[in-house]
């Protein structure tokens, strides 16, 4: 694949310094040019009255920001005179029937002028443009193009076959656009990537560019934003010169819900600047004509906070959903592109690696397979990966923080009949238990118990049954505490909260109750300001309560 070597636009700084430069050296010639200019022989007083007197005198040309004036007699020689400076004088002229012309200044003066002005405005305009430059960062190092060695295609993006299939347009469009021009067809401007952080969609992006084999000029919403007023669009103005100049190319905005939230109508001037940025943006889109060959992939993981102008067709007008692998075979894959350049130990068991890290996004699994280089490096094993480093990996990413060697027999007992409770309950409900862990962690965590759910991650719809059960695991820690120790810990606060969140979906957002079929946040949409949640608190107690009696049949 060729790859075009990125441009920069002529940086305004240079094109201020050639034009400075060129300015000064034309002053000096300029003034060297005047003072070498033959003098104009001069002329007395007296003699010029005289000549005055003797109707020799066919004009006068008065300056009058000048002492001296000059005079044309009828022979056709010039001369300079003293002014006189007297009113009578001008009388005198006049009634000798003189010519006079009266100047304020004299045409080399104006051009000397105006020429003296230009290197003040052009100091003037770069403190300014410096000022701004270091108030708000540096515009042009904002953007990043890709060098050649970050170049992927869309072998490194792997799990998520479907979306790549559906930007498979884009790639084909920046390829094609002469012949798209010709047909005279509207091409797609741009796409918007929705989904959580770190599960590829920068990775498709700079795919995206590496297989059509153009640039990626890539840059993040939040850099608009600014507090001097003007920036934000100056920026986005200064973002399309570079996509201008380096086309056809691929831009990519990240976080674009920082710049394109939905505008509103006020008046503070943080969120008219940010009006202003968007309307820059929209109106760049929309001056995108078919067969420029920029395409725009942004990125956000709240579509919902978007200003709809940008969602309209003929700018942003498709809308893929980027998320976590769904399936085993999704995260198979994804594991596979970042360990095929790792060395593995003969016993090392890939699917057991694959069943610790369900429910990882991909930016994690390569996190997780990394820092088992990490580990195994420490351990003197030269970077040759076993299952257990991708254990520990998973445990200190999951536990954010790092493993406590020691920890006091009383937690430990704790420990175990809380993780022993959810493992139990895990069987119970029909499923499989990964692993059980009772290593306590700097963060908090005491023990964690992750379920092997390869049977059935793939499934997509969640039946309330399977939300009960995930419910009822939640809650068994907690109940394991109490009916062998007697008394319940703080261990269990994530897992009531998680609960909690569980039973208010149940009801709220699944409709999964017969008799409470209202969504309550829908009701803010529609203007309903104050909504009364008694009834929803209610219902969540008594699916708790009921799960949690469940349990306690059940261990
Ligand atoms: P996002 O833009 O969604 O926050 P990124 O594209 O920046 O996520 O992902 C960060 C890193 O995670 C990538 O550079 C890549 O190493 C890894 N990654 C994420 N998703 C995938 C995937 N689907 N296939 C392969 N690697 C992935
Ligand atoms: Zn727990």
């Amino acid at each position: 694949m060729r790859h075009r070597r990125y441009k920069k636009p002529i940086k305004f700084q240079t094109l201020a310094i050639i034009t400075g430069a060129c300015v000064a050296i034309l002053m000096i010639a300029y003034q060297a040019f005047l003072s070498t200019a033959p003098a104009k022989s001069s002329l007395g007083y007296d003699k010029f009255k005289r000549m005055l007197e003797n109707n020799e005198i066919l004009s006068v040309d008065i300056i009058e920001s000048q002492d001296t004036f000059t005079v044309e007699t009828y022979s056709g020689e010039k001369y300079r005179v003293i002014n006189p400076d007297y009113d009578e004088f001008k009388r005198d002229l006049l009634e000798r029937g003189v010519d006079i012309s009266i100047r304020s200044k004299s045409a080399d003066e104006a051009i000397l002028q105006v020429v003296a002005s230009i290197p003040m405005t052009l100091v003037a305009f770069a403190i300014i443009w410096f000022l701004s430059k270091s108030f708000g960062g540096q515009a042009v190092t904002l953007f990043k193009v890709l060098k050649p060695e970050d170049i992927v295609t869309f072998d490194d993006v792997a799990g998520m076959s479907e979306t790549k299939e559906e930007v498979e347009f884009a790639v084909s469009q920046i390829k094609n656009r002469r012949k798209l021009r010709e047909l005279g067809a509207r091409p797609c401007k741009g796409i918007i990537l929705e989904g959580p952080p770190g599960t590829g969609k920068t990775l498709l992006a700079k795919a995206i560019a590496g297989e059509a084999g153009v640039p990626f000029i890539s840059t993040s919403g939040a850099d608009f934003i600014e507090m001097f007023a003007g920036l934000g669009a100056a920026r986005v103005r200064a973002l399309w010169d570079l996509a201008l100049t380096n086309a056809p190319c691929v831009v990519f905005i990240d976080e674009i819900d920082a710049v394109g939230r939905r505008r509103t109508a006020a008046g503070d001037s943080a969120s008219q600047e940010g009006n202003q940025t968007l309307n820059a943006l929209l109106q760049r889109m929309d001056g995108l004509g078919v067969g420029s060959g920029i395409f725009v992939v942004a990125a956000t993981n709240r579509i919902e906070d978007l200003d709809p102008a940008l969602l309209r067709p003929g700018r942003f007008d498709k809308h893929l959903y980027v998320g976590p692998p769904k399936t085993k075979k999704d995260r198979d894959e994804i594991i596979n592109v970042h360990i095929r350049t790792k060395k593995l130990d003969e016993g090392f068991d890939f699917d057991k690696a694959s069943k610790l890290m369900f429910s990882l996004t991909g930016a994690e699994i390569e996190q997780v397979l990394n820092e088992a280089v990490l580990v195994s490096i420490h351990d003197g094993r030269d970077g040759v990966i076993k299952t257990i480093d991708i254990d520990k990996a998973v445990m200190k990413l999951k536990a954010s923080g790092v493993a406590i060697k020691h920890s006091s027999e009383a937690d430990k007992k704790i420990a175990s009949v809380h993780e022993a409770g959810h493992a139990m309950m895990t069987l119970l409900c029909g499923r499989k238990v990964g692993k059980v862990s009772i290593m306590p962690y700097s963060s908090g965590v005491g023990g964690m118990t992750v379920e092997d759910a390869d049977s059935y991650e793939d499934r997509r719809f969640k039946t309330k049954e399977d939300l009960i059960n995930d419910i009822k695991i939640l809650l068994a820690g907690r109940e394991s505490e109490n009916l062998i120790l007697g008394s319940v810990s703080v261990g269990s606060s994530n897992d009531i909260e998680r609960a909690s969140i569980l039973a208010f979906n149940l009801i709220n957002n699944f409709g999964m109750y017969d008799d409470c079929l209202v969504n309550v946040m829908s009701l803010s949409k529609i203007g309903v300001g104050s909504v009364d949640y008694n009834g929803i608190l209610t219902k969540m107690e008594d699916i708790l309560k009921d799960c949690q009696s469940q349990v306690r049949k059940s261990l």
